[in-house]
């Protein structure tokens, strides 16, 4: 039997941030596979599954604080746009995946993290056109995620490279087909960046490689690309958006250019996996003066609230283990 003393802490505290440490390190990653539960490592599907051998498929990444889910209706909105864009037919139904989602989540015992949803044509012959009769294949995965992690950053900055947008004509549709975004990822980290920051040939900003991408301006007005087949349309950047209309903040979704951006006192971006960060650097220049700018961290504080509200999360209550 384990005696412990009737305090607040049970253990020194350096010895608690240890034992969550270590606790959050066993805590399983589980994956839900056409029908099975089990541990990631266990998961499998086929060789001839289309979404290896052709990217035919698409995937969805949804956050979970205190075990609740982040904007699901819009990850599932989204989804059914990615299914339908590839004609993907025969797919459970949203009561169906939002089932199967909060019993993977129950599973992971993680109460921060991140749910993947990949759904592929399903298990064929190779051959390009579509098979005559295949289900799809139906992959998700849950594992934990220090969103803490994102508040450090938040107050530091991060540090963005500039690449040409060497992707395809539908980037709207979210694809599993990432090779460009993954070479570009790569080159970032070399650069010891975050991320990539596309623009086209005529200087547009499109996106970032798996991020939306935003410009304030002198008079704080917040600019992004618009909604077209060009970009993502990034669950975080809906949200943010309508937070920062709500609370009287100037947007306009109206593209902005790499010498715009080289010029601006404010750049930042989002995403599911990094609600808000702010670009303290972009190639080898401090962006404005190098540190978080004014309009970054208002609308961060917004979002965190947002956050909040939706599944109770709180910033400064964070687990430990959470770093
Ligand atoms: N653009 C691209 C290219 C992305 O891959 C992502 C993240 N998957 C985003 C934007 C951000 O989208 P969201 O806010 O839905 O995570």
């Amino acid at each position: 039997m384990i005696c412990v003393p009737a305090t607040s802490h049970r253990y020194p505290l350096h010895c608690e941030a240890q034992l969550r440490r270590v606790f959050a390190q066993t805590m399983p990653a589980v994956a839900y596979t056409n029908g099975r539960y089990g541990p990631i490592a266990e998961a499998a599907i086929s060789i001839d599954d289309r979404g290896f051998q052709f990217a035919d498929s698409i995937y969805e990444v949804a956050a979970f604080l205190n075990g609740r889910f982040l904007d699901w209706g819009k990850h599932l909105w989204r989804l059914r746009r990615s299914l339908a864009a590839l004609h993907i037919k025969g797919v459970p139904s949203d009561a169906a995946l939002s089932a199967i989602a909060h019993r993977l989540i129950a599973r992971s015992r993680a109460h921060d993290g991140l749910l993947y949803i990949q759904i592929s044509r399903g298990v064929a012959r190779r051959d390009h056109p579509f098979p005559a009769a295949s289900r799809p294949t139906l992959v998700m995965t849950a594992r934990r995620f220090g969103f803490a992690q994102r508040i450090i950053q938040q107050r530091t900055g991060i540090a963005v490279i500039t690449l040409p947008d060497q992707r395809w004509a539908r980037c709207d549709i979210k694809s599993t087909g990432l090779l460009p975004a993954v070479l570009a990822k790569q080159e970032a980290a070399q650069a010891h960046a975050f991320e990539a920051m596309f623009h086209l040939p005529d200087g547009t900003v499109t996106e970032g490689g798996s991020t939306n991408m935003y410009m304030v301006d002198k008079a704080g007005t917040i600019f992004t690309h618009p909604i077209s087949a060009q970009i993502l349309p990034g669950i975080a950047r809906d949200t943010l958006l309508a937070i920062a209309r709500t609370n009287q903040l100037r947007v306009e979704e109206r593209a902005f250019t790499i010498d715009e951006a080289r010029a601006a006192p404010e750049l930042f971006l989002t995403s599911t996996t990094a609600p808000i960060l702010p670009i303290t650097r972009l190639d080898d220049a401090a962006v404005g003066t190098g540190k978080p700018g004014p309009v970054t961290a208002r609308l961060a504080a917004l979002l965190w609230d947002e956050v909040e509200q939706q599944t109770g999360w709180r910033a400064d209550a964070a687990p430990f283990s959470a770093f």
